[in-house]
């Protein structure tokens, strides 16, 4: 077996699968590997972290860094793990407990700054000095990459712009619906899916998925196309808000909603009429890697392998 020297190993945690990539040091896919999220036991998903570590540099014959992205973040007061949507993993101190078992030190960062740092690296915004990464699915998340690495900040929240009020709203938008965070009229409840359902349920009384919404526009469904009207101004709206504040050179797009090929051309047409400048060069692009990108970017969270 060939030794290998240099690997990064990148982990997506996720709630229904956890997978391994691993880059050798020329940044090539060596291995990847995926298997099911152990259902609410977090010392179950500790042994299948080990065994896919394990797995994987036994067949590679080197052993590498590792880095770790999973929803939420690690609390700066306890050191734990919070706000997951796995909640078992929630208060435990999985950075500690991987290092332990694993005899390496271990980065960890939220899925959403994994997927900036991946398009930032070598996807759709490589080489861009400022990158704005958002993910529009079940939920909305973003993650800031400047000069190649992620930002975090003392609260653990850089780029956290999901759970802002959505900017410039009408007077029909308001107070919004209501959040799980325990605000209403967040930006997710307007442009993660199941917040274009909602707004189109409310608007028309029909129950579609987003799915379904994109597809009716397609096919001349005037109430859809209305739907997406709106969704794209409440995008570009809450995008503006980030130019304003951030001015990043390219905002990339991952999640479901980022298949959506009309949104690259319409909201950086409506987004100028909300950015405080006379023009706008933000690149508004698709995310390269697509469902990828949070377990690459996992492994990219060391900049340097630790063999
Ligand atoms: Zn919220």
């Amino acid at each position: 077996m060939k030794a290998e020297t240099g690997l990064r190993l990148g982990i997506d945690l996720g709630g229904s699968k956890i997978e391994l990539i691993a880059f050798d040091a020329t940044g090539h896919e060596r291995l990847r590997q995926r298997i099911a999220t152990p259902r609410n036991d977090y010392l179950a998903t500790l042994e299948v972290i080990r065994g896919l570590v394990a797995h994987c540099e036994r067949e590679l014959g080197a052993s590498g860094s590792v880095g770790i992205g999973t929803p939420g973040s690690l609390s700066r007061a306890t050191g734990g793990l919070r706000n997951s949507n796995s909640v078992c993993l929630n208060g435990q101190m999985i950075v500690q407990d991987l290092e332990a078992m694993l005899g390496r030190p271990v980065r960890i960062a939220n899925d959403a700054n994994c997927f900036a740092l991946s398009e930032a690296t070598d996807g759709a915004a490589a080489g861009a000095e400022v990158v704005f990464g958002v993910i529009l699915g079940t939920g909305v998340g973003a993650g800031i990459v400047v000069r190649g690495h992620a930002l975090n900040g003392p609260n653990g929240i850089a780029g956290e712009w999901g759970h802002n009020p959505l900017p410039w709203p009408q007077p029909e938008e308001l107070p919004g619906p209501q959040c799980y965070c325990g605000k209403a009229g967040c930006i997710e409840t307007f442009v993660s899916g199941p917040g274009l359902a909602n707004d189109h349920r409310l608007s028309t009384g029909t129950a579609l998925t987003a799915d379904a919404i994109v597809a009716g526009a397609a096919n001349g469904d005037t109430a859809c196309q209305s739907t997406l009207a709106r969704y794209e101004d409440r995008l570009a709206r809450a995008l503006a808000h980030v130019i304003n504040v951030l001015d990043p050179d390219v905002i990339v797009l991952g999640g479901g909603l980022s298949n959506l090929d009309r949104l690259y051309e319409n909201v950086p047409r409506l987004w100028s009429r909300y950015v405080f400048s006379d023009r706008v060069d933000t690149r508004f692009v698709r995310n390269a890697h697509g469902d990828s990108s949070g377990v690459r970017g996992a492994a990219w969270l060391w900049d340097e392998p630790n063999t």
